[in-house]
């Protein structure tokens, strides 16, 4: 769908000084398999499924949770039993080679049909080795890195009995009052899709039946990250040209990657709950989309369609599995009354066989029927794991991941100075590095800023350390984003106490690091805020340490675009490093010591106000647009499209971000001013690095169709370039744009392109941008 090609390519792999080889995967796994090898797959399924009795058949369709097997219990756990009667078809969330394997034993040596179990896990940002949370990989703009990063998670979980990651997350989503813009790639769909696509060939490589590759599943389908108010799992309503054009694209990329399955999303959409929704399950995913893989609900999703109004379990169940739902995620629907809504001829027994076929197929490309313990070697899990080459890739793709948001005198990066402040309840506090949903992750073996700092410098350089504020002044707010052993150390002191003993380490240094922002659980599932600021006690914390006239470089931890106006007033430097992973510490330092010149861009925009919400670069203009004169001034005019009190504009645009070095973009060239039909409009900018520092720049292309039958955004990115310019370098960045590039939906929902005149725009962030006006008729 989108056709313009980074030239970009493995430049940043080998400048990095991480050097790592690896093979880029550009097709679905199955077009690398032979029509053999499909026929052979189709004769063994078949023949499999006509041994099934029904009750084997709803058992495939059945995915519980692990609860809590150990090591040398699984034989006598409630999920053996189940598993020796064939009624489950895979659990998930199970952590252990060793504990996997005796599963695995109990299902291919118990089980009267010997069917190998699937084991599915949230690897979302890594396994153990933990890579930046999903928004903090968008902001790399780097889908080699992201694809090398879901390379590595597939490389260290299927070492550890893991065949299936609930990933990728690509719900767009412009309302960062969801805690779950985290784990997707932010605001803009074809960011989003180019993220999709690196993350499910990263995972899948070419050949899903390699014990290193594991199947991807895209979630959560569909429109999960448009919840009304941004509270999670609420109810979502969007006209069908805005799902098309702005929140599908991302589940289409991942489906035209080949992934191998995709979850359902626990909202409705168009008034029917995703779980249940033919249109979207049959109609969309698999007669429009051509899916090939199978669907699976997320946790209890078909149960909750009881709450949402739906009917009683046998009612939900029956709509779920009629709506082209293919497995049942721990609510146990499928399992205890499709039986009998068969026998009341409620549900066809040939849409139970197509669901346990796509199962079964699923099983088979994974290569379980050949060596179900293919994904169960203990010396792979012992020597592949949190290896120290791949804890060097997660500290490089950390450091590509954060933003430099402010630097006033450029002081960043650090030089001279030699007695360092390192305050803030973030700090030194190992386990939040990861962020949210780091279900593997060894959380107290992450590196601190303040322990990679140390690491990094021994004693050369003086760090002293406060921690200066609580992450919160309500110690229940504190607690309920404290989940799943990611302690913040809830201290005793009194306030005052607190702030002393910053304000003398403060006294005492040349420069203050001040780490503060959200914990990892104040964004992720189910941690919504209404307030998208930094916690009071640490703004008190900062405004504190302003008094003492030290310069303050601030490192911010964000799941999500928060509101940092005060902050961007007070601090001389800000590097937005998300939740960076395991390495967290080394590569905060390697940026703030100029080892990695920064060069991420936000993939969402930082509002001004909790109030701008959703504000997002890609907007359409109203019919009484506020003047760009006005816009610039934030000046309020009557009877136009703006706030009484407050700027139109966000505090930090779509695809911004700093550099140490500085970029000039001059002579803004197109091939031509009039196209026509199917040629190829190739667009290129002299790009200098006019600063004292090698680095890298995201060049970002951006187009604006004038006029069309339906009204179009006021600009759409259509591409960007990872682009290396050693100090004083000048490069011709070219980007090729077709008519592909140019297609949208509209109210008939028809897939094409309208001739008249585009504005194409290019620049180093959404708003500053270089542009010409252009014709292209058909
Ligand atoms: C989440 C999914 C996740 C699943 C399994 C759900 O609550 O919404 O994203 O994959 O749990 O852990």
């Amino acid at each position: 769908m989108f056709s313009i090609k980074s030239k970009f390519l493995l430049a940043v792999v080998l400048i990095s000084g991480y050097a790592h080889s690896q093979e880029v995967v550009n097709k679905p796994y199955y077009n690398y398999q032979t029509k053999e090898y499909q026929s052979k797959k189709s004769v063994f399924v078949n023949s499999l499924l006509k041994k099934m009795t029904l009750d084997e058949k709803l058992g495939q369709l059945n995915l519980p949770g692990a609860g809590d097997i150990t090591t040398g219990q699984a034989q006598s756990s409630d999920i053996a039993k189940k598993i020796q009667e064939g009624k489950v078809g895979g659990l998930f969330n199970i952590k252990g080679v060793e504990k996997i394997r005796e599963v695995q034993k109990i299902a291919v040596e118990k089980s009267r049909l010997k069917i190998p179990l699937l084991f599915g896990m949230d690897v979302i940002h890594g396994y153990e080795t933990n890579f930046p949370i999903p928004l903090g990989l968008a902001s790399s703009f780097d889908t080699q890195l992201v694809q090398q990063s879901a390379r590595v998670a597939a490389n260290e979980a299927s070492a550890s009995g893991i065949n299936w990651t609930f990933s990728p997350m690509v719900d767009i989503s412009r309302d960062p009052r969801w805690g779950r813009v985290a784990e997707g790639a932010g605001e803009d769909p074809y960011l989003g899709s180019e993220m999709a696509k690196a993350m499910v060939f990263g995972y899948q490589g070419k050949d899903l039946s390699l014990n290193n590759t594991i199947m991807a599943c895209v979630k959560h389908f569909a429109l999960y990250g448009a919840p009304e108010a941004g509270r999670d799992y609420n109810t979502v309503d969007m006209s069908h040209v805005r799902m098309y054009n702005e929140y599908f694209p991302p589940y289409k990329a991942a489906v035209d990657a080949g992934v191998g399955s995709v979850m359902a999303s626990f909202n409705e959409v168009d008034g029917i709950p995703a779980t249940g929704n033919k249109w979207l399950m049959t109609d969309v995913l698999r007669n429009q989309w051509k899916f090939k893989g199978f669907v699976v609900t997320d946790y209890t999703g078909i149960n909750e369609m009881i709450d949402h109004g739906m009917g009683d379990l046998q009612q939900v169940s029956a709509l779920a599995m009629n709506a082209g739902v293919d497995m049942d995620m721990v609510g146990e629907g499928f399992l205890t009354t499709l039986k009998k809504s068969v026998q009341e001829g409620k549900v066809n027994i040939k849409q139970i066989d197509l669901a346990v076929k796509r199962i079964l197929e699923a099983k088979y490309d994974l290569g379980l029927f050949d060596d179900p313990y293919k994904y169960c070697d203990a010396n792979r899990a012992k020597n592949e794991v949190y290896s120290q080459a791949n804890r060097d890739i997660a500290r490089n793709i950390a450091a590509q991941s954060m933003v430099l948001m402010k630097n006033t005198n450029e002081i960043l990066p650090l030089k001279s100075q030699k007695n360092i402040a390192v305050i803030g309840p973030l700090a030194d506090n190992a386990e939040n590095m990861p962020g949210t949903w780091s279900v593997a992750a060894k959380h107290k073996e992450a590196i601190s800023l303040l322990a990679g700092l140390k690491k990094t410098f021994g004693n050369s350089v003086n760090f002293t350390y406060a921690k200066g504020s609580n992450i919160d002044y309500d110690a229940t707010f504190e607690q309920n984003a404290a989940m799943f052993g990611k302690n913040t150390y809830r201290d005793s002191r009194s306030k005052e106490e607190m702030l002393k003993e910053a304000v003398e380490v403060a006294n005492k240094s040349d420069v203050i690091l001040l780490a503060i922002g959200e914990t990892a659980e104040m964004s992720g599932e189910s941690s919504s805020r209404t307030n998208i600021s930094v916690p009071q006690a640490q703004k008190d914390l900062l405004k504190e340490l302003k008094k003492t006239g030290k310069p303050i470089v601030l490192v911010l931890f964000a799941g999500r675009a928060m509101e940092i106006n005060e902050e961007s007033e007070l601090a001389d430097a800000i590097l937005n490093v998300w939740f960076p992973g395991s390495e967290a510490g080394l590569a905060i330092s390697d940026v703030l010591f100029g080892k990695v010149n920064p060069s991420a861009k936000l993939p969402m925009t930082f509002p001004r106000s909790v109030g701008q919400v959703p504000i997002f670069y890609n907007h359409k203009n109203t019919g009484r647009p506020l003047s760009q004169a006005s816009t610039e001034k934030c000046q309020f005019d009557k009877f136009r499209s703006n706030y009484l009190d407050e700027c139109n504009t966000p505090l930090y645009p779509f695809g911004y971000g700093l550099s140490y070095t500085q970029f000039a973009y001059n002579n803004l060239n197109v091939s031509s001013k009039n196209l026509k039909g199917n040629q190829t409009l190739k667009v290129s900018v002299e790009l200098k690095n006019s600063g004292k520092f090698d680095g890298a720049e995201i060049v970002q292309l951006y187009i604006r169709d004038m006029v069309g039958s339906n009204t179009r955004p006021v600009k759409e990115l259509k591409g960007f370039q990872k682009v290396y310019l050693k100090a004083g370098e000048t490069k011709t960045v070219t980007f090729n744009v077709t008519p592909e590039d140019l297609k949208f939906y509209d109210n008939n929902l028809k897939y094409d392109w309208e001739s008249g005149e585009f504005e194409i725009f290019v620049g180093g962030d959404s708003q500053k941008t270089v542009s010409q006006k252009i014709t292209w008729n058909k």
